[in-house]
């Protein structure tokens, strides 16, 4: 087959673009990427050899073999993993599958436009860019790779100048083999770094790839005086040339490790390792547990939430080792769903190396070891909480999500989630604008007041200027900001904390009984009565955009609101099922008008020039629009909206 190009599809040209431009400066992390490629495509050939020994075609020592040359300028990375195919070269290695790529780009290209100070190291420490990395030190990629248990191999080629050959050719070994010809920055004496350095290799093997449970090897070659059969130097000999492979890691694997002779450095680069994270996690757990089920436990909660950690490309999962085999990745059934942003491994030799997916899940072990595990991360989290609120306010933005999803799937698993997470969920408070438990709320509740008050939008000066907001600021009563749609179904899911039921700004009567507000609901139903009519008018008026039309207790200096009624989802549900494209729930609407505004003066006068005029309908129109508005609603008929306006402004 003749040599065949290929372009980059769009998004891998902007990342190769991305990396090409040095995005990250810490160069050297590319070994680690590659290695750990290597390493993977080694656990596969492994793993499919259990069942298939003569893929191994008779070469069953694994290893990862690097090659410098300074003369050429390379560095060549081989293994003897599984290999690829064409198609799968034009697949892995062209095209970037990995859905939160797109995300990214788009996220790095707004920083950049908002000059937003945020460091290359943040933004990529969310997206792994693996083989791509070898860009950074290389103009010029090939990469020579045959599948294990096929004939054919591949030479793959790139400048990463947008496209990239593809052409057949020899490789007796399975595996595959990844030649970077370095850039001059990054090779001989005067470079910046020098990868094609015997000693910096291996410095940085040990640095970052330790613990890569296969031997990675390099050839050293010294120069030798010769010696004589006593052992002594024979003067003025001619120097001979001696090569030693030596293998540069440990290969121990960390976890098998006693916890006080791990630094905290390694276990950092060993997660970076093993889960292709760029940044330190935000904690680790190593946990080792002896009697019914033996196990070691190695997780970690990385920094920064994956961009698709609630998409359903994301695979949640640890991986499962037996006496230090590996024999699975992302294992979904140990850990709930909510833990789904975890990263880590077991190890125990209760679990059996052959063992299918399907008899895993329902393995007794397995269940008791995430139990374990999970009861552990908890009691690490509420520890946290209580005694370090700077970091978990930093992990509650990257993952408070998570536990609020769970708290509401839990309505459909029957769990005892929401005992488990209620008091780990926070939300910005109207008190001081500061992340509070539902404890530290209901702890400073005064005396009189029976509910806990929540109000939800999409941030936080929306809330502040909702009219119904008023009354609650003048008293001088917290208001949970529920700012994420997830927050009110799980709000509700909850139902209440210490028998306060949870209870929406936007919805039926706030339940205040204090005197003050006693008085006023007096008055409000007084008014209501005297204009009853009024109110059956604009109703009819609006026909069936709204189930009801009342004067209301609960605004100050604005005209009108919209709450929902007492049972059923909310205006705020309404707007997440719609956006989620499931308009299956339609709130309740009542309008709520203000008798003490201005506007509600005039509204009785058109009234009573006849309930059936243009002007009355109108009036109605623009009052329900406008609530609407504030509720940050979009009218169905903006044009119509704005036109009516217009005819009142001219009058
Ligand atoms: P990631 O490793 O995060 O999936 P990469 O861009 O590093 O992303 O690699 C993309 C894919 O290319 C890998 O998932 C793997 O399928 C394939 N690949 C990379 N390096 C090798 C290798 N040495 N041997 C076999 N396959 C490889």
């Amino acid at each position: 087959m003749a040599k065949e190009t290929h372009e980059f599809q769009a998004e891998t040209k902007q990342l190769l673009d991305l990396m090409i431009h040095s995005i990250y400066t810490n160069h050297e992390i590319f070994l680690r990427e590659l290695i750990s490629n290597a390493s993977d495509a080694i656990d596969k050939a492994h793993f499919e050899s259990l069942t298939d020994r003569s893929l191994l075609e008779g070469d069953e020592a694994f290893q990862i073999f690097l090659t410098p040359d300074a003369e050429q300028h390379t560095l060549t990375i081989a293994d003897n993993g599984i290999g690829m195919n064409r198609d799968e070269l034009i697949e892995n290695i062209g095209t970037i599958a990995k859905s939160g790529t797109k995300a990214f780009l788009e996220q790095l290209k707004k920083a950049k436009e908002e000059n937003k100070d945020l460091t290359d190291k943040e933004m990529i420490g969310q997206f792994g860019v693996g083989f791509y990395s070898a860009f950074m030190v290389a103009d010029h990629v090939t990469i020579v790779t045959r599948k294990a248990g096929e004939k054919q191999a591949w030479k793959w080629e790139s400048n990463a100048d947008g496209s990239y050959t593809i052409e057949e050719c020899e490789k007796a070994e399975r595996g595959t083999a990844i030649t970077l010809h370095l850039k001059d920055a990054f090779c001989g004496k005067e470079a910046e770094q020098d990868f094609t350095d015997n000693y910096e290799l291996e410095r940085l093997v040990k640095k970052y790839s330790d613990y890569v449970r296969y031997p990675i090897k390099m050839d050293f070659t010294f120069e030798e005086t010769p010696k004589d059969k006593d052992g002594k130097e024979i003067e003025g000999a001619d120097k001979i040339k001696k090569v030693e492979t030596r293998t540069l890691n440990s290969m121990q694997p960390l976890w098998t490790k006693n916890k006080s002779e791990i630094k905290k450095e390694e276990y950092n680069e060993f997660f970076k390792h093993q889960f292709h994270e760029w940044e330190d996690p935000m904690e680790v757990f190593h946990t080792k547990a002896e009697g019914t089920v033996e196990y070691t436990a190695l997780l970690a909660i990385p920094a920064h939430a994956p961009f698709n950690l609630y998409q359903t490309d994301y695979e949640p999962g640890l991986q499962l080792y037996s006496r230090h085999v590996f024999i699975m990745d992302k294992c979904k059934d140990l850990l709930p769903d909510y833990l789904r942003f975890m990263k880590g491994l077991v190890d125990s030799p209760d679990l059996s190396l052959n063992i299918s997916r399907e008899l895993l899940q329902q393995s007794r072990e397995l269940k008791a070891i995430g139990r374990a595990l999970e009861k552990n991360i908890l009691k690490t989290l509420s520890r946290k909480l209580k005694n370090d609120r700077e970091w978990y306010e930093k992990f509650w933005n990257e993952y408070g999500k998570s536990l609020k999803i769970g708290i509401y799937n839990s309505i459909y698993s029957g769990s005892d989630t929401v005992d488990k997470l209620k008091d780990l969920i926070l939300f910005l408070s109207s008190k001081e604008g500061k992340l509070v438990t539902l404890k530290e709320y209901v702890e400073r509740m005064p005396e009189s007041q029976k509910k806990i008050y929540y109000a939800t939008a999409k941030d936080k000066e929306t809330i502040e200027q909702l009219p119904q907001m008023e009354t609650l600021r003048d008293k001088g009563i917290e208001v949970l900001y529920l700012l994420d749609p997830v927050d009110e179904f799980a709000i509700e899911t909850i139902h209440q904390y210490e028998e306060k039921p949870f209870h929406s700004i936007s919805r039926g009567d706030l339940g205040l009984d204090d005197a003050e507000s006693q008085e006023v609901k007096k008055e409000t139903e007084e008014i209501q009565k005297d204009n009853s009519d009024l109110m059956k008018d604009i109703k009819e008026a609006l026909g069936d955009k709204v189930e009801d039309v009342k004067v209301s207790s609960r605004l100050k200096s604005s005209a009108v609101c919209l709450v929902a009624d007492e049972a059923g989802p909310s205006l705020a549900m309404e707007q997440a099922f719609s956006q989620m494209k499931n308009p299956m729930f339609k709130a309740q609407r009542i309008l709520e008008i203000n008798p003490h505004h201005e506007l509600f003066s005039r509204l009785k006068e058109i009234h009573e020039a006849g309930k059936d005029s243009q002007d009355f309908k109108d009036y109605c129109d623009l009052l329900y629009t406008q609530a609407l508005l504030i509720e940050g609603i979009l009218p169905e008929n903006p044009v119509d909206f704005a036109n009516k306006v217009a005819k009142l402004m001219a009058k």
